[in-house]
């Protein structure tokens, strides 16, 4: 039977990781501090842990496994991310999480190793146009990240590659970019923009109004989780070692995403746009480079998706007392 570790695997797309890596037949062990918030896990073993304490490592990588997925992070929307006040537990938490865990891994002679970066690594000033962002991967230097989440995950990044060269670790790294979907965030504070609009129309009577940080005509891309777990192993199978970004290249402006949701409702809402954080101006992922070394690339419209996530998000809404009466 083959053995997976996911580290983080009480998180969004760790646990999702987890039940698709039990439907395939592996043998699973989570490590996160906490369990997953809107599911069970189905992780035959599940390690609550602080990966800050390279002793918690240790025991996490106590056993040989095929794939080994580091996804654990101090990790938020913009709400989080971006307003400055976490960045010193940001850099320091995820640093030593990555640390501690590549450390650990090559101790046990664990070679291969998946780890999630994010489309944050990229420099703000190929960024500044909503239209035309560029985001291509050797586009990352020189490196001018928007936040310190951002050149957190450049570091590391830069430490799995070192591990690479130096110690012959087979490292797979990735640049996620917004990926969204059920059973993640919608209203603690890190949730990102898709679940943030579909939890505000969600709780709007028709006719209401909603607010939307920023003017509304920043644009990113989403990825829709399934088809990110398909990217993560086709690449972590694979013979490539990144990095990769693993997005969607639907580009939409936000007030845009915000009509879609309101369509998928059936609710007609004012937009108010005010002031709060927001990210760069534009984002968009560039999936030249995965179509040409993996011959896949994410497909799926972000209309499907964002009806599965509205379905979800508006039962957690009406579950919690929060749907207009
Ligand atoms: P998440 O916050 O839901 O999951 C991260 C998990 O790490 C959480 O469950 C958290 O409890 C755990 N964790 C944090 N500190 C820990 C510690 N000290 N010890 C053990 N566990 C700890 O985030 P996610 O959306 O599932 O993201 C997974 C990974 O992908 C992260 O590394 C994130 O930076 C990266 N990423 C995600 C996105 C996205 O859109 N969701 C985009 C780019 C990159």
């Amino acid at each position: 039977m083959k053995s997976a570790l996911v580290c983080g695997a009480g998180g969004f797309i760790g646990n999702h990781l987890v039940t698709r890596l039990k439907g395939e037949g592996f043998w699973v062990r989570g490590v996160d501090l906490k369990f997953p918030e809107y599911s069970e896990t189905e992780a035959d073993d599940f390690m609550i842990g602080d990966l800050r304490d390279p002793h918690v490592c240790d025991r996490a990588v106590d056993r040989r496994f095929d794939e080994i997925y580091q996804l654990a992070a101090d990790m938020g929307g913009a709400g989080y991310v971006f307003v400055g006040d976490n960045d010193a537990d940001i850099m320091h938490n995820s640093g030593l999480i990555n640390l501690n865990m590549v450390e650990a891994c090559r101790k046990r002679n664990a070679k291969r190793i998946f780890y999630s970066s994010s489309a944050c690594i990229y420099p703000e000033f190929n960024q500044l146009d909503p239209d035309n962002p560029k985001t291509a991967e050797d586009s990352a230097y020189p490196a001018q990240p928007d936040s310190d989440y951002g050149w957190e995950k450049l570091f590391s990044e830069r430490l799995y590659f070192a591990f690479h060269r130096n110690f012959g670790m087979e490292v797979r790294v990735s640049r996620f970019h917004n990926i969204f979907g059920p059973l993640g965030s919608w209203n603690d504070g890190r949730e990102k923009a898709p679940a943030a609009l579909c939890r505000k129309v969600a709780m709007a009577p028709d006719g209401g109004e909603i607010e939307i940080w920023g003017d509304g005509k920043q644009t990113r891309s989403f990825l829709y989780m399934d088809e990110c777990i398909e990217g993560v192993l086709r690449f972590t199978r694979g013979d490539w070692i990144g990095p990769v970004n693993m997005g969607s290249e639907e580009m939409i402006a936000i007030n845009d995403l915000a009509s879609m949701v309101m369509d998928i409702a059936g609710k007609k809402l004012t937009i108010k746009n005010i002031p709060g954080p927001e990210g760069v101006r534009g984002r968009n992922s560039d999936n030249a480079l995965i179509e040409q070394k993996l011959g896949w690339k994410p497909t799926q419209s972000l209309r499907e998706g964002m009806e599965k996530t509205y379905a979800w998000i508006e039962e957690q809404v009406k579950e919690a007392g929060l749907a207009p009466k």
